[in-house]
């Protein structure tokens, strides 16, 4: 049992090196993450291994076996991450953000090893800082054992309701930001924000996840939402690969059913829902879930047209017992809501918020943020996709989006504001994501239509695989379209100075 002392509101432990039960299986998925295969031997454990040379995988690979109690909609996991130091500078600790851990019983921490001995560390809310003994040198890598009890709340009402993907109903159970991620590196240090209640505040660099996930207490009608490749290997487990993505979610219900569609470029689409996603409306039957296929047939390779090809073999969406919707690599949710209120037709927010999310696949997926400091990166871009669909299926409608999802908000605010200036989700959505479109729409006119899907997708080609900061977009206007812009930054940027915007030295 570990040893627990509380030192000013924080929980330090140190961890004994006991053995517990599941140590055999935690060695095992240990060995799988290395390439010798062979389970590290004390001596090889106390040296972390420096043959990064030529390794062309992201810096963090993540193993891990979830064992689910449907009854209970816990989670016991054991997990292993190989993360590499790319950097220049050695690290002597390394940051883990632990979602979970926000939520009161959220995350149980039960063992914490670095190269499988046992290791200090310090949970602070989502800052797990893990202290190494040696520094990890540049270029070398080191595997972190973790395994740890998951009980994600029940969804309610209010604020709360919105982190539904980490959270469940009697008949689904969602694990959206679950397993523990090393955090991003950013200039030269640790990118990780404290969680509020407005907008999102993770930001993730990419990882390789190779996960299996087994079922207890299952019902009989129980299904598996997952991205990646997944493969059934008994009625209720599953092995599911996802490569180079920058978070890994599922979800599962009871009662929960794919429809599914093959695009003309390959790509498979799963829409899982429940039965309530049909409905009957003045005597004509409405089905949430073809209309969700047939729009995802209509934005999923116009944004292709528009920024650049899909990346993946299949894209799954899922009717979420919570509101509004949310966006994870692969997967997305769309909130249930959406689905018994649908009116037929795309004037509806089951239309909107399904493309938004469809577009959050290049618009945090591909090209990655940090949500917290600048959320309109992905928001504002996600969010203009919408009208961009519109505009290209459903031109007649293209005035009726600009007053039901923007102006009829009246709109204030400054775009580049974070997420932590708001006092209401509304505040923030109206500076950040309605104020962003009106932004990016004036710099549409600003440059022409040719030069703004070009600022498009070089802001994608630039960022594809990385962290973007607002510098990035910005440094892909030539110099006379940063004129032809001036008037717009102006309006809706706090920092509007060009040196801050396109760098000192590219200007
Ligand atoms: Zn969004």
């Amino acid at each position: 049992m570990p040893e627990v002392t509380v030192e000013s509101g924080e929980r330090r432990v140190r961890l004994q090196a006991s053995p517990i039960p599941a140590t055999a299986t935690l060695g095992a998925l240990i060995a799988s993450a290395t390439e010798s295969g062979a389970s590290p031997t004390p001596t090889e454990a106390a040296t972390a291994r420096c043959d990064d040379d030529g390794d062309k995988r992201p810096a963090r690979q993540v193993s891990a076996e979830i064992n689910i109690d449907f009854a209970t909609k816990s989670a016991d996991v054991v997990q292993t991450i190989v993360f590499r130091n790319r950097e220049a500078l050695p690290l002597d600790s390394i940051v883990l953000d632990v979602q979970a851990n926000q939520w009161e019983d959220g995350f149980q921490l039960m063992d914490l090893t670095v190269e499988g001995a046992s290791a200090d560390y310090d949970l602070n809310l989502n800052r797990l800082r893990v202290s190494l003994g040696e520094p990890l040198e540049s270029g070398c890598r080191l595997e972190i054992g973790l395994m740890f009890r998951l009980q994600p709340a029940p969804i309610r009402d209010g604020l709360r309701s919105y982190r539904g993907f980490f959270g469940y109903s009697a008949r689904q159970l969602n694990l959206g930001h679950f397993l523990p991620t090393v955090s991003a590196r950013l200039d030269d240090d640790w990118r990780i924000h404290d969680p509020i209640g407005i907008g999102e505040q993770v930001v993730y660099d990419v990882a390789d996840w190779l996960v299996t996930v087994t079922v207890e207490n299952a019902p009989e009608a129980l299904a598996l939402a997952a991205p990646g490749r997944v493969t059934p290997l008994g009625p209720t487990t599953w092995d599911i690969e996802l490569l180079n993505s920058r978070d890994f979610a599922i979800s599962l219900g009871d009662g929960l059913y794919a429809s599914e569609l093959q695009l003309g470029n390959g790509v498979t689409v799963e829409v899982y829902t429940f039965a309530d996603a049909q409905i009957y409306a003045n005597g004509v039957r409405l089905d949430g879930a073809d209309h969700v296929l047939k729009e995802t047939e209509n934005a999923l390779p116009l944004f292709e047209k528009l920024f650049a090809p899909y990346d993946r073999e299949r894209f799954v969406i899922v009717q979420g017992d919570f509101p509004d919707g949310m966006e994870f690599s692969g997967l997305v949710f769309v909130g249930g809501a959406w689905f018994t209120s649908f009116d037929g037709g795309p004037r509806n927010y089951l239309t909107l918020i399904s493309v938004h999310e469809i577009a959050h696949q290049w618009w945090y997926a591909r090209v990655g943020n940090d949500s917290a400091l600048n959320p309109w990166l992905d928001e504002a871009l996600a969010t203009y996709s919408e009208y961009l669909f519109i505009e290209a299926h459903y031109p007649a409608f293209k005035n009726w989006w600009w007053s039901f999802r923007v102006a009829g908000f009246f709109p204030q605010g400054k775009v580049d504001s974070d997420v932590y200036e708001f006092a209401t989700a509304r505040e923030y959505i109206n500076a950040v994501y309605l104020r962003g479109v009106q932004m990016l729409h004036n710099l549409r006119v600003d440059i022409g239509d040719e030069a703004f899907f070009q600022l498009l997708r070089a802001y994608l080609a630039a960022g594809d695989g990385q962290i973007a900061e607002p510098t990035l977009f910005w440094r892909q206007l030539a110099p006379e379209q940063r004129d032809l812009t001036l008037a717009t930054r102006t309006e809706y940027l706090r920092q509007h100075d060009d040196k801050v915007l396109f760098g000192a030295v590219d200007n």
